[in-house]
């Protein structure tokens, strides 16, 4: 072999474990960009908790304004009830007879009723948002507790981002670096590959097929994977293979 060959066959040599290199880089960076995008889900999953806690808190206040409302309402109807109490007991001594006496009598009767089951409701109404308004602060430590924890896990998971960030940073570095020193040309292939969507641009050649698509290259081709004597690419998927033993 003469030194022409032999500098030859390192520098194929040294371009395929280079590019392997960066494509196990690449996979690396794929699994760290995977972990990155799944961290506003995994945020968004921890507010949920927060989120239903802070709906209850508004559905309960609602309620609790619609009951006032309510009471408020009560309370007109009742003072309304009493001037119509007022104004026909101020009739009973003008009536000429006994009929219409009985009339105004029994209408009074059903005034004071009307009264004494809107003052029963009235009760119930208080009671009810005094229940409420001790569920309300209940429900608002709750809600705060879960805003304490969701921050807490907002602020682990971006710091988490923040890492993975500087790990994907670092590893595209190395494979910056790596590129720098493979002939461009092949650099150009291995990313035409990548963004095809190949990202294992570079695959072991085993059992005489390609590991990635089952393509076969011709005996000749073999001969120099097992070499480390040339660039061999797939005729099927364009990958590049390297002797996979
Ligand atoms: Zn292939």
């Amino acid at each position: 072999m003469n030194t022409e060959t032999a500098t030859l066959q390192d520098k194929t040599q040294t371009s395929m474990s280079l590019l392997r290199k960066a494509s196990e880089l690449e996979a690396e960076i794929s699994r760290l960009r995977g972990f990155e995008a799944a961290i506003p889900e995994l945020i968004g999953k921890a507010r949920e908790k927060l989120r239903k806690a802070e709906e209850d808190i508004s559905s309960t206040e609602g309620k609790i304004q619609g009951l006032k409302k309510e009471l408020r309402e009560k309370e007109g109807e009742v003072s309304g009830f009493k001037d119509q109490i007022i104004q026909r007991r101020s009739k009973l001594t003008d009536v000429k007879t006994n009929k219409e006496y009985q009339a105004l009598l029994s209408e009074i009767e059903l005034l004071e009723k009307k009264i004494a089951a809107n003052e029963e409701r009235q009760l119930s109404i208080m009671e009810e948002l005094d229940a409420m308004s001790a569920g309300l602060k209940e429900k608002k430590k709750d809600a705060d507790a879960e805003k304490q924890k969701f921050e807490e896990i907002k602020k682990q998971k971006e710091l988490e981002k923040t890492r993975l960030a500087e790990a994907i940073a670092e590893e595209s570095g190395k494979k910056d670096e790596i590129f720098s020193r493979v002939d461009p040309k092949l650099v150009q292939q291995y990313d035409r590959l990548v963004v095809a969507g190949k990202r294992d641009a570079v695959v072991a050649y085993k059992f005489q097929a390609c590991q990635a698509c089952y393509g076969r290259t011709t005996p000749q081709e073999e001969v120099l994977m097992r070499r480390g004597d040339g660039i061999v690419i797939c005729p099927q998927c364009s990958r590049f293979l390297y002797w996979g033993e």
